[in-house]
């Protein structure tokens, strides 16, 4: 949503930047607000996503709590009023430091991903004379069907533990007296918009639950995850995420014993669509059969086209017709670095404004200084009223 007054005030800026329609965020996180509430579930904010102060700051303001990915993030979110003990402290690699930290913090809860985490966190726990507050990262096992690098689901992932290990964490939980189980955790993987998968997340969430019970585990938390994608094919008319269809087929998909409580961990759905890289073209280079817009970003300014081939909508700000055909490339020395591949769109100028669509999540958060380039800034809406 770039108004025609933002795009004025875009003149006056060095490109490029990290645009953000903070009324697409409140928007987006109102909405998540108040259908989480309906629903009685809880979401804690992938801060992975996007970490910057002022769209952490419009998330915790709207009562959402936090899901951190390192001690960092930990820091970043309780000083940017997400309460610590809502915070969830997930990732395969958690150092002693970064553990320490949490549990002086006073997190809600470690979300462990191998029996010798779980030892490592006791070992400090104890010597902090604490107890810390662990849930069990399990491999749902499951095929999300999104891009094999975004997946992280299956058998074969690095992440969680397998059910043939359980024994192993049951015989780590009774011996580690400095733990406090408190529930299980699954992450399905990335950009999921098949409610199917949500459900049978739901339906692996009721089995796990079940074998933990029978070994006498008070599972509380049942917590599902991240995931949940948006429309980066239609990101102007589709920019609200599916958060209802979620509740509705968690409520519908996963019974509840008294005092359980639900959880999930959006990252993108919350911020991918609030964000745009806004560029302007630097060439443009005609060739025999095909034509290039140059931009002054690249794929260090958004990594996801290189990374894993996904696709953001691109568009030109400065001219609509005539329509002609182009690809939208960067500044980057790779020939990975595309947006666009036959973008039909409004005829390519030195100078035009272009904004790459849906840039919000893991966009900023993963720019790098790749050929000593700036890093680019933020704009938020707001300033330019
Ligand atoms: C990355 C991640 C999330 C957020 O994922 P999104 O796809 O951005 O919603 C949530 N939980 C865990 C454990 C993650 O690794």
């Amino acid at each position: 949503m770039i108004t025609q007054s933002a795009l004025v005030s875009f003149d006056r800026l060095e490109t490029p930047f990290y645009y953000y329609d903070m009324d697409v965020l409140r928007s987006t996180v109102d909405n998540f607000s108040s259908t989480l509430r309906k629903y009685g579930i809880t979401a804690h904010y992938a801060v992975k996503a996007n970490s910057n102060d002022r769209i952490l700051q419009t998330i915790s303001g709207a009562g959402l709590q936090a899901e951190c990915a390192t001690g960092n993030e930990i820091s970043l979110a309780i000083a940017n009023g997400f309460p610590p003990e809502g915070i969830f402290f997930d990732g395969v690699a958690k150092t002693d430091r970064e553990i320490v930290n949490a549990l002086k913090a006073g997190i809600q809860c470690f979300n462990c991903e191998s029996i010798q985490e779980l030892e490592v966190i006791d070992a400090l726990a104890g010597g902090l004379g604490l107890k810390a507050d662990v849930a069990i990262r399990v491999n749902p096992d499951i095929d999300a069907h999104t891009h094999k690098y975004i997946t992280t689901g299956t058998e074969e992932d690095k992440f969680g533990i397998s059910t043939w290990a359980f024994d192993d964490v049951f015989a780590a939980l009774s011996r580690c007296h400095n733990l406090q189980f408190r529930g299980i955790h699954m992450h399905a993987g990335s950009q999921i918009t098949d409610m199917n998968v949500y459900a049978m997340l739901c339906k692996r969430a009721a089995e796990f639950e079940k074998i933990f019970s029978e070994h006498g585990y008070d599972v509380q938390i049942l917590n599902l995850g991240g995931g949940l994608g948006v429309d980066y094919e239609k990101p102007l008319e589709n920019w609200m995420p599916d958060i209802e269809g979620l509740c509705r087929t968690i409520s519908e998909n996963l019974p509840l014993k008294p005092g359980q409580t639900v959880h999930i961990e959006p990252g993108r759905a919350l911020v991918a669509e609030c964000g745009h890289i806004i560029s302007r073209v630097i060439y443009v280079k005609k060739g025999l059969k095909k034509q290039f817009a140059i931009l002054d970003c690249g794929l260090h300014t958004l990594i996801r086209p290189a990374l894993y081939q996904a696709v953001h909508q691109v568009e030109n700000l400065s001219c609509k017709a005539p329509v002609e055909k182009y690809d939208v490339v960067g500044n980057v020395c790779e020939s990975s670095d595309v947006f666009a591949k036959d973008l039909e769109g409004g005829a390519p100028h030195r100078g035009d404004f272009f904004a790459i669509h849906s840039a919000g999540a893991y966009g900023q958060v993963m720019n790098m200084k790749y050929l000593q380039r700036e890093l680019a800034p933020a704009v938020y809406s707001d300033d330019l009223k």
